[in-house]
């Protein structure tokens, strides 16, 4: 069968003790933009993801969507820095700051490391996705709280998706996560939040990063403390718009990254200020 120039947007979310609308627990969730040839591989991949976590899913929904090649736009990579630090309190603290530089309030950034350290959702549990903070308020801008607002139609494009692997794997970043929440980063970015900060699910992977509109993606290898819940949170500027046309943009609008990011070289956290006083970045 020929797709022509057509896409599919492939969605995959797998739950515990039924589907996520009935109440149950969210496990995991991934997505991609691929060409119409790339369809059929990449929905396999993403059940075997669901059927390999190691728990079996109750609930496993995959969703295909066929997407016409002029409702995508390309959108830029975000930069890539790590900052190197001894233990996730230091890591918090430059994050701190970092957020302070676009706007998000400190009150407002502490409260969300709070709720990353607990769980975002009600009843501290983990939410299927992020959490979306008023960056000067601190009010919680997600209609729904269990589920949050999920980043999906994006992925890198096809051309460069080799190219963004070789990348991160010349820097030492060889975890699928990185590439995984680099284009999330991007999404979020391009949306129009001001900033976001993340940290896994996965009790074992302790790194994270802030992602800004002035710095890009900073990633911290000790960024989740022990024992600390998973997140996801944007920060957006409500006084910019409701923030319907964020969510609209970050859940529905289809984009794909258009190259491999600039990878600049790790700093220690002694040398936070100097990022910080950086004009250009
Ligand atoms: P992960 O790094 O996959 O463990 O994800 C950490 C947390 O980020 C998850 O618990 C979700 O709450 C959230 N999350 C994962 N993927 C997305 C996404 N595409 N959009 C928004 N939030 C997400």
């Amino acid at each position: 069968m020929s797709f022509g120039s057509d896409f599919y947007s492939v969605r995959m979310r797998a739950a515990v003790g039924g589907p996520h609308e009935a109440g149950g627990r969210h496990l995991s969730g991934a997505e991609r933009l691929v060409p119409g040839a790339e369809a059929e591989a990449a929905s396999v991949a993403l059940l075997q993801r669901a059927l390999r976590l190691g728990i079996p899913p109750d609930f496993v929904r995959i969703t295909l969507e066929r997407v016409a090649p002029e409702a995508i736009e390309r959108i830029p990579c975000p930069d890539v820095i790590t900052v190197l630090t001894e233990d996730p309190a230091a890591a918090r603290e430059a994050a701190v700051r970092l957020l302070a530089e676009v706007g998000v309030a400190e009150g407002v950034a502490r409260a969300a490391f709070r709720g990353l350290l607990s769980g975002l959702g009600p009843g501290g549990r983990t939410m299927r996705g992020a959490a979306l903070y008023s960056a000067r308020t601190g009010k919680r801008l997600e209609g729904n709280p269990e589920r949050g607002v999920r980043a999906s139609h994006m992925d890198y494009a096809p051309e460069v998706r080799e190219a963004v692997v070789e990348t991160l794997l010349r820097a030492g970043l060889t975890h699928p996560r990185t590439m995984e929440a680099l284009v999330v980063a991007a999404k979020g970015l391009w949306a129009g939040a001001l900033a976001e900060v993340c940290w896994s699910d996965d009790p074992d992977y302790t790194a994270g990063y802030v992602a800004t509109r002035r710095h890009g993606y900073v990633r911290f290898p000790v960024f989740k403390p022990q024992g600390a819940a998973g997140g996801r949170v944007f920060f957006v500027n409500p006084a910019a718009g409701r923030p319907a046309r964020f969510i609209e943009r970050l859940e529905k609008r289809c984009v794909l990254v258009s190259g491999p990011p600039r990878v600049r070289p790790s700093i220690p956290i002694e040398a936070l200020d100097t990022l910080l006083g950086d004009e250009e970045p």
